[in-house]
Formats: C-alpha cells, sequence, structure tokens
C-alpha cells in the first residue's frame, strides 16, 4: 500500500510548481507562459479564416476581389496561415442576380454592335495572341474557335501522358495555359455558375464543396474550425457569416484563449455579441476594417500582458488552481504556532513532541 503514496505526492508537487502542465492542454495563450513552450509549434500570430459561402456569398461584388480583400482584412490580425470556403453544390452553381444583369447587359450591346447601331471606341483585344476585333462576339467566337480548342488539346495531351513525360508536359504547357485562363475569364462565361470556387482558389482559398443537404457547410466548416482549434494551427479565427449556428464554436474558441473575429451584415447579430471584434462585408471591402484592427489588436495585446501578470501574481488564482497549496500554507502556519508557543513558554514542560527528547537527554545524564 505504501507504494501508491509516493506518486500521489509527485503529481501534486508538479502542480504547484507548475499550474501550466493542467491549464496548456486547454488554453493555448497559456502555454507561451509554460516551460514547455520550446516544444510545441507556435500559433502565435497565425489566422485562419473560416467562409461560410452558403451564408455570405459574395454576391454583388466580384468573388476574386472580395476574397483578396478578405485576406488583406484578416493579415492585419497575424499571418493569414489558412484559408477555407465552404458551400453546397447549389450555391457553386447559382448565378447572383447582379452577374446576370451584366451578362443580359453585354448581351443586348453584342446585339447593338453586331446591327452596327453603337461602336466600340476602344476594339476589343485577345489577351492570348494580341488580334483586335470591333465588336465583341467576334472576340468571343475568335477565342472559342482558336484558343478554346488549343487548350482542350493541350489537357487531352496531359491527361493521356503517364510519369515523366506528364511532368514534361505540365511543365512545358504551364505558362500557355495560365495566359489562356486568365484570358478566358474575361471573354468567357463560366461553364458553372458564375465561377466562384475558381475565383476564390485563385485567391488562395481552400474550397470545400458539400452535399445540398441543409446544414451541411455549417457542418463542415465547424469541423474544419475544431480541427485547427485541436491542432493549434491559429491563434486568431475569423469567420465569415450571420449564421447563429457559430455561436457555440465561436464561445468553445473563447474558452482555449483564441481570438475571433467575424464578417457579417446583422449589426447586432449573435456572433458579433460574442466575437472580439466584428465587421461588415462593406467595412472589410472598403478597406476600413485594416484600419480598425489596429486598435483591436493593441486591445488584444494589452489583455495578454495583462494576463500574464494576474497569472504571476494574483495569489487568488494559484489557490484555486490546486488545493493542495491550501494544505500547505496551514501546516505552515500551524508549524510557526508552535514554534511560537515554544517560545513564550520555555520552561514550561507541557506535553509537546520534544518531550521524547528530555526523556533522553534524562537517560544520558543517568548515563554520567
Ligand atoms: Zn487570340
Amino acid at each position: 500500500m505504501l507504494h501508491k503514496f509516493p506518486s500521489i505526492i509527485k503529481s501534486s508537487r508538479i502542480k504547484t510548481l507548475n499550474p501550466c502542465i493542467s491549464l496548456s492542454r486547454f488554453c493555448h495563450s497559456k502555454a507561451k507562459v509554460g516551460f514547455d513552450t520550446l516544444n510545441q509549434p507556435s500559433a502565435q500570430n497565425n489566422v485562419a479564416v473560416f467562409w461560410d459561402l452558403d451564408n455570405k456569398p459574395p454576391n454583388s461584388f466580384p468573388p476574386f476581389e472580395a476574397a483578396v480583400k478578405l485576406k488583406a482584412a484578416a493579415s492585419s490580425f497575424g499571418i493569414v496561415r489558412s484559408m477555407v470556403a465552404y458551400a453546397n453544390q447549389h450555391s457553386f452553381s447559382l448565378v447572383p442576380r447582379v452577374v446576370r444583369e451584366q451578362r443580359r447587359e453585354r448581351k443586348l450591346l453584342n446585339q447593338l454592335e453586331n446591327k452596327g447601331v453603337i461602336k466600340s471606341i476602344e476594339p476589343y483585344i485577345c489577351k492570348v495572341c494580341g488580334r483586335r476585333f470591333y465588336t465583341n462576339e467576334k472576340l468571343v467566337n475568335h477565342f472559342k474557335q482558336i484558343h478554346e480548342r488549343e487548350h482542350q488539346k493541350r489537357l487531352n495531351q496531359i491527361e493521356s501522358a503517364r510519369g515523366s513525360r506528364r511532368v514534361k508536359l505540365v511543365g512545358k504547357y504551364s505558362m500557355k495555359m495560365e495566359k489562356y485562363k486568365n484570358a478566358a475569364r474575361d471573354v468567357l462565361i463560366p461553364k458553372v455558375g458564375y465561377g466562384l470556387a475558381d475565383e476564390l482558389k485563385r485567391a488562395g482559398f481552400w474550397v470545400g464543396t458539400v452535399s445540398n443537404r441543409p446544414q451541411a457547410a455549417d457542418v463542415a466548416l465547424r469541423d474544419h474550425m475544431v480541427d485547427v482549434m485541436d491542432r493549434r494551427k491559429a491563434e486568431c479565427l475569423v469567420l465569415v457569416s450571420d449564421d447563429s449556428d457559430f455561436v457555440g464554436i465561436l464561445k468553445e474558441a473563447k474558452l482555449r484563449c483564441l481570438k475571433t473575429v467575424v464578417v457579417g451584415d446583422a449589426d447586432d447579430g449573435a456572433l458579433k455579441r460574442v466575437a472580439d471584434a466584428g465587421f461588415s462585408w462593406t467595412e472589410i471591402l472598403m478597406g476600413k476594417a485594416k484600419k480598425e484592427a489596429v486598435s483591436v489588436v493593441g486591445k488584444w495585446k494589452d489583455r495578454d500582458i495583462l494576463k500574464r501578470l494576474e497569472w504571476t501574481y494574483n495569489p487568488e488564482v494559484e489557490r484555486k488552481l490546486n488545493g493542495c497549496e491550501d494544505l500547505f500554507d496551514i501546516d505552515d502556519e500551524s508549524q510557526d504556532q508552535d514554534f511560537d508557543n515554544t517560545d513564550d513558554e520555555n520552561s514550561c514542560d507541557s506535553g509537546a513532541w520534544w518531550e521524547l527528547e528530555t526523556e533522553s537527554d534524562g537517560d544520558a545524564s543517568e548515563l554520567q
């Protein structure tokens, strides 16, 4: 039975020496204070962006530009390490009203140009070969007949090649294919939706498509957020959504001492009430969020410093962290009292722990 005790004492001692060990699993930023900081991958300053596309599609703004602006705003909170966007198939194939109107307008202009009613001041220039056209429709036809075919041929060649030959072909064609893609974006209408997924990928987002079941994107996004938190990949989470279903995950992030930023249009939304900072899409697109982020980051720094001071100096917190210390304190105090008693009643032989010594003294005197 006795051999059990040393281990108990040991574990309580570790707790006394370093409360971080019990805390670090739960609270990210506390690990910075602890002794085991050097062994852990640092998530300090890392920002992860999560975009709920089903809830907040970049409808009235070109998706690539919206994504770039979002990244720029997020980067004022730290180094953007990961950007993910989730939506169901329906959202990716949908064409927003604004885009539909633009297309209708273009169609109308094409008809007028073809009839010779109106004439574009600047000629339409093919961005692949540089040829000039007087009507948009002629440019589109040229592009489809020449460049789209070329592109398809290259893709087929790469597709049928294997091994090192495939690698060589990809290298050989990469520049041309990039040039084609950039030109095609302006000339051709995307086959699916308005090219939302491709545009976000181009801006550096990882894009996840989920089934059309309700809440499927929410669940996938939440799982992804939990994964990032568990692996301590980021210190700051930027969530683009107005969906109150994310309140729980934001609270969880705060419990783990992560910083949280919400981008949504609901001014007094449930998410913005929980998060450390909140912005609207307009603020992101106007670059206003970047300026405000400076003051938010300043507040965070102050908060971190305060937290560290509290942790170091607040005896209240330390006492709460482990009950053992209370016991030790009480022991020390009672011992002090005992010693005080001995000083006061030095001559008195009240039955105390030193009685044994007087006995041995007596023995010694007998021997003498
Ligand atoms: Zn051309």
